[in-house]
């Protein structure tokens, strides 16, 4: 069961005439906006010279630096009275990035939430819970009208304030939720502290997870604590927000939605596409945005192309979990470490909860790596020596995954900062020192 059965069935070769004829009007649109038309002026390039899926290479990448050089408003490719809404990424200093949305834009973008939401089973007799924040923050209302788009009764709840998010759900019965994995950790200690277990007093049956990076062993983590399944979200607010990529139910990858965008996976040094199957970074092209539309986005995450069909029939291809962002990556004594590796060590540590801070630190010019974990309240004690020994067995295991030692540090349960939004997992000090 699709929500578009014909574009979400389509047969390749009809979606790649599609994207064609579509990436041929992006291209015409592009050419109003002052930025590109410069860019593509530059290789004499006109709609024209899409005539077939390959012409894409010939088009100019485009980064977050030159969104943010031509802040507000210089890919806007509509008249400014035209524009509805606006969105900014998070996360970044200086100049946000910005995307502007006219009323064709949105009603695509909630189309396209409707359609992963549909696709990992919410239906228009679910109650939705979106526990995330509103306002520029693209999870807020890109959940809210999609969900509302399918027609589930949705309950903006926003983020933080737990004990109320549990009341809403107890009170109205939600059947689903959307969540940033970080949070979901908290949820359940406060279910515990209210004496309550979501599998047995709630009506819980489908989680939705995304907006940042998390590992395999955390979903499964989230799938235990709640007794149903978590389906993985990825989308960016350069590209609407929610709603890019969606685990269906088989959860054997995310469905890339084709007909709306055009994923390329490259090496993120000599920008040329990797071999299918290979990890690169995700380079995007919107085909359905009117307002500002953008052409091979150099998203920064790392994934793959999954070189299988999904059972569900869904003709989109799929990619890999995000393995983090090629500029979340770090260099400690000279080893490649991304924060998802520590992790997936981590959440094999039934002692732990589910967040961690890796702190690199430098001290008489030696570089070191510090990871602060939290203990679960059942595996908190006081027995000295046996958390000794949990402490060296984590050092090992994550010296054995990422090739350096770190010094840890167990927190009691509660301990580590948390924040509303995205959490943060890295504290590099190295250069203050
Ligand atoms: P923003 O535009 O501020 O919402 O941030 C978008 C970024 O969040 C993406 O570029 C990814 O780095 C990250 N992100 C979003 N969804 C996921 C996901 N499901 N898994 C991993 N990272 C994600
Ligand atoms: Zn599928």
């Amino acid at each position: 069961m699709y929500w578009e059965p014909s574009l979400e069935g389509m047969k390749r070769a009809d979606l790649e005439a599609l994207q064609v004829q579509r990436l041929r009007s992006v291209v015409s649109r592009c050419l109003q906006s002052p930025f590109y038309r410069e860019r593509l002026a530059e290789r004499g390039l006109t709609a024209d010279a899409i005539t077939s899926i390959a012409d894409l290479q010939r088009l100019p990448f485009t980064t977050k630096e030159d969104l943010r050089t031509h802040y507000p408003y210089g890919l806007l490719t509509v008249p400014p009275r035209e524009l509805v809404r606006l969105h900014c990424s998070s996360g970044t200093t200086g100049n946000p990035t910005v995307i502007f949305h006219n009323a064709h834009d949105l009603a695509s973008w909630a189309n396209l939430v409707a359609r992963s939401l549909f696709a990992a089973g919410v239906r228009d007799t679910d109650v939705f819970q979106n526990i995330c924040g509103y306002g520029l923050f693209t999870g807020g209302l890109g959940f809210q009208y999609g969900a509302e788009r399918l027609g589930a009764l949705t309950i903006p709840a926003g983020a933080g304030n737990t004990r109320r998010q549990i009341k809403l759900m107890q009170d109205f019965g939600t059947t689903a939720v959307h969540a940033i994995p970080s949070y979901l950790g908290r949820l359940r200690e406060v279910f515990t502290e209210m004496g309550l277990d979501p599998k047995r007093d709630t009506c819980l049956r489908i989680l939705v997870i995304g907006a940042e990076p998390h590992s395999e062993e955390t979903r499964r983590r989230i799938e235990a604590m709640f007794g149903v399944k978590a389906f993985n979200s990825y989308g960016l607010s350069e590209m609407n927000g929610p709603g890019v990529a969606f685990e269906c139910e088989h959860q054997a990858g995310l469905h890339l939605w084709e007909d709306a965008f055009i994923p390329e996976i490259v090496d993120p040094d000599t920008l040329e596409p990797v071999p299918v199957g290979q990890r690169g970074e995700l380079v995007l092209t919107t085909l359905d945005r009117q307002a500002m539309p953008i052409l091979r986005y150099r998203t920064r995450d790392l994934t793959r192309f999954l070189p299988v069909d999904c059972p569900c029939g869904r003709t989109h291809r799929l990619i890999d979990r995000i393995t983090g962002r090629s500029d979340d990556m770090f260099i400690i004594k000279g080893c490649n470490v991304f924060p998802i590796q520590v992790e997936r060590v981590l959440m094999r540590f039934a002692e732990l909860g589910q967040d961690y801070l890796i702190v690199l630190d430098s001290l008489d010019g030696n570089d070191e790596m510090h990871l602060e974990v939290e203990l679960r309240p059942e595996g908190f004690n006081d027995d000295f020596n046996a958390l000794e020994k949990l402490r060296r067995r984590i050092a090992t295991a994550v010296r054995d995954e990422v090739l350096v030692t770190p010094q840890v540090k167990l927190l009691e349960p509660g301990k580590l900062p948390k924040s509303e939004g995205k959490a943060v997992r890295v504290r590099d000090q190295r250069q203050q020192h």
